[in-house]
């Protein structure tokens, strides 16, 4: 898809007319602190949140509420005639848009998706609103803490995978011939979000997507959900003690990290792509 690449200082139709219409037929992730922010914005509990409003184990939001602009289904957090339930605590995508966010040899662009302005087909009353530079458009909807988050999780995401490296090259699995492992992290990359859900099972995706973690600064939330991810991998994977257990650790904890990946946005399958790579060219083979 097409992008148009923005600088801080572009002024834009960024005032938005508050039509709800953007809130239809999109596709909305969620990293876990996000999902606890809505949480605590519903006042629900995470899993309750989680099991009532998104996909995947929490890593999307559902779609599922009235039919409305371009016969599309409301997010399930919008409510007709009064906009968003939980505007206070919305997730970064929703206060980028139209806006979006890239992260390119470690430097953020933002950016906007096509090469015309995204609010003009579903509003194009935004013309007769004030413009906005891009730089006034982010400080008025704090993004700051949400891109922190989120960069936060991409770090974790990185960690994560370093664990499935572990397991496959310094545990003597890779230099026994193993031949099963990669393609398997090859295929969890291609896989539906609800098939690699599936693969990892319900004790992984709740202590990827619902920590037990009460800190609403994303920050010393992440710090503590690492933590609580790395005693898992340690008891569940400290003893193992065969090549077979370890290929299937490794392949585990590779899709913890690709559901994770989709959360926040990334591709998984060049995900999985990329990680396969370096796995052979590290002395790993398929
Ligand atoms: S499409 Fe743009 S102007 Fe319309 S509701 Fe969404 S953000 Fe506001
Ligand atoms: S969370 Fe709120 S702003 Fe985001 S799509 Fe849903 S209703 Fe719209």
């Amino acid at each position: 898809m097409q992008t148009t690449k923005l600088n801080l200082q572009d002024k834009l139709p960024l005032t938005c007319s508050r039509s709800g219409n953007c809130c239809h037929g999109k596709r909305v992730n969620l990293n876990p602190w996000e999902l606890n922010s809505l949480a605590t914005e519903k006042k629900i509990a995470p899993r309750e949140f989680r099991d009532l409003y998104c996909e995947f184990g929490g890593i999307r939001l559902k779609f599922d509420g009235k039919i409305g602009w371009d016969q599309k289904e409301a997010c399930s957090q919008y409510i007709d005639d009064f906009g968003c339930s939980v505007h206070l605590g919305r997730p970064l995508a929703c206060r980028l848009y139209p806006l979006g966010r890239q992260i390119q040899s470690e430097k953020v662009h933002y950016i906007y998706e096509g090469d015309e302005f995204p609010c003009l087909k579903p509003c194009p009353e935004v013309l007769d609103l004030p413009q906005l530079s891009v730089g006034e458009y982010l400080q008025g909807q704090q993004t700051e803490k949400y891109e922190n988050a989120q960069d936060g999780y991409l770090e974790l995401m990185q960690d994560i995978a370093d664990v499935a490296f572990e397991l496959l090259l310094d545990t003597g699995l890779a230099e026994s011939g193993d031949k099963a492992t990669l393609p398997l992290w090859r295929e969890m990359g291609d896989d539906l979000p609800e098939v690699l859900a599936d693969k990892i099972g319900a004790e992984w995706i709740d202590c990827l997507m619902i920590p037990e973690i009460s800190d609403e600064d994303p920050i010393a939330f992440m710090a503590k959900h690492k933590e609580l991810i790395f005693e898992k991998i340690q008891e569940s994977f400290g003893g193992l003690q065969t090549h077979k257990e370890i290929h299937e650790a490794s392949v585990l904890i590779m899709g913890v990290a690709l559901h994770l990946a989709r959360g926040l946005g990334a591709n998984p399958e060049e995900l999985a792509e990329l990680w396969v790579d370096t796995a052979k060219s590290n002395g790993a083979q398929e």
